[in-house]
């Protein structure tokens, strides 16, 4: 990586994210092996074998191109952003500003207004559950949350729910991994106020049907909020197709730096909602008497937030903008149908679920071997795979298991790594007898 010499550029968007056209532009078709030339990792060597990461689901490799852009941020254009009144600090606050703007057209959001850097998704979804949640929700009031979400969109609701006497209610699944969409048209109610689902299961890879679900949640009024964090980096998200109240994600699951995310909210929700966190940046004005806050997204954007994580996420949107995302959908897609095949035709290998909509995510269990051992075995030949809970448990459950191996794919895997995994599970079996 080279830094950029202080002064050598003037650090708007333009000049610092150089380089941020990929192969495979918009029209061309996609080609996996060149996009891998962005990401140094997946050339360094594993336990003395090329590195396969299939662990996309935990988070996503870095093309250079972000990992470049935080080096030139720090090299030339690092300040604090809002308050200074200084050239550096106009020009951060641009770049945060602009990387708002991104994300907003990323999302389909009509304005950046609605959207509120945060950690990531699980900050994001804590956010909503403690200021939008606090005033929405009382005694007797119902959250619907499908049994396959993450352990994030989850406990805040608990959490909320406890304090304010309300009740989260689990929408069953189907055999296959889909949510019962019967079930959930029969636990909707006027008592439900909320309905939280995410838009693509992290342990099954399931994509539900999500424009009928918001519209019949609308119905009863109840307000819909979508975990994005496993979908963003798989097919375009359109929100105001969606018709989704809230939409959240994480930076590091789409090519951009851990501890960035965002939340995308209606506004006249956000507008609605009660500061979270206090401090600095959120306010209009401190007295002791009153102190009166800033307008949204502001708002819910107490302290020094994550401003190269946000440069990052600029920097990785663009990149991801540069393909065509039409085209990365039909490539993942015929990724995930060869390794679907490939692996079932492993002797004792047995996939869970087998939804008609889902996201290139395999998790499976190997008859006889527990999946903490099948990813150690998969490490020794260079092969990250993910074994435990996946923080679903609810979800393992449904199939009767406390821990489960997944193979999480992304843009940049190849059929070579899928045959690599396949050759080293198939050791592993004749092995483990
Ligand atoms: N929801 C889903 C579906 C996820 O897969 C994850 C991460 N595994 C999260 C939420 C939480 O994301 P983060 O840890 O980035 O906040």
């Amino acid at each position: 990586m080279t830094t950029p010499e202080v002064g050598s550029r003037v650090p708007s968007a333009d000049t610092l994210l150089t380089g941020t056209t990929s192969p495979g532009a918009v029209g061309a078709p996609f080609d996996a092996e060149a996009v891998r030339h962005d990401f140094p990792v997946l050339h360094r060597p594993v336990n003395g074998h090329p590195l396969v990461w299939l662990d996309n689901g935990a988070t996503t490799q870095k093309p250079r191109q972000v990992i470049e852009a935080l080096g030139a941020y720090y090299g030339v254009a690092n300040s604090n952003i809002h308050r200074g009144a200084h050239t550096m600090a106009r020009e951060a606050t641009a770049l945060f500003e602009e990387s708002r703007t991104a994300v907003a057209a990323f999302l389909g959001a009509p304005s950046p207004e609605e959207i509120v850097f945060t950690r990531g998704t699980t900050e994001a979804i804590n956010l909503v559950a403690q200021s939008w949640g606090r005033d929405n929700l009382g005694p007797g009031d119902e959250i619907l949350v499908p049994v396959l979400e993450h352990h994030s969109n989850i406990v805040p609701w608990q959490l909320i729910a406890k304090e304010r006497g309300a009740r989260v209610v689990p929408v069953p699944l189907l055999a296959d991994g889909t949510i019962d969409q019967d079930a959930y048209a029969d636990l909707l109610s006027y008592r439900t106020q909320l309905v939280a689902v995410s838009h693509a299961s992290n342990v099954l890879g399931t994509v539900p049907p999500l424009r009928e679900m918001i519209a019949l949640a609308h119905r009863y009024s109840a307000t819909v909020l979508v975990d994005g964090a496993q979908a963003v980096a798989h097919f375009p998200v359109d929100v105001q197709e969606l018709d989704a109240d809230f939409y959240v994600f994480s930076g590091h699951k789409l090519f951009a730096p851990t501890g960035i995310g965002a939340l995308y909210g209606k506004p006249e929700l956000l507008a609605g909602m009660r500061p979270w966190q206090g401090g600095g940046n959120m306010i209009e004005s401190v007295d002791f008497g009153e102190t009166t806050y800033a307008p949204v997204p502001h708002r819910f954007e107490a302290g020094t937030g994550h401003i190269a994580g946000v440069v990052g996420l600029l920097s990785a949107l663009k990149w991801l903008g540069a393909l065509d995302r039409d085209a990365v959908v039909a490539y993942e897609t015929a990724l995930m149908d060869y390794a679907q095949q490939a692996l079932s035709a492993v002797p004792g290998l047995e996939l869970l679920g087998s939804a008609p909509e889902r996201i290139a995510v395999l998790t499976f269990t190997l008859a006889g071997v527990d999946p903490s051992t099948v990813a150690e075995w998969l490490d020794r030949d260079g092969i990250a795979i993910r074994a435990g809970h996946h923080c679903a448990q609810p979800a393992l459950r449904h199939f009767g298991l406390e821990s489960a191996a997944r193979a999480s794919f992304a843009l940049y895997n190849t059929p070579e790594e899928v045959d690599t995994l396949v050759s080293s599970l198939s050791r592993l079996r004749q092995q483990a007898g």
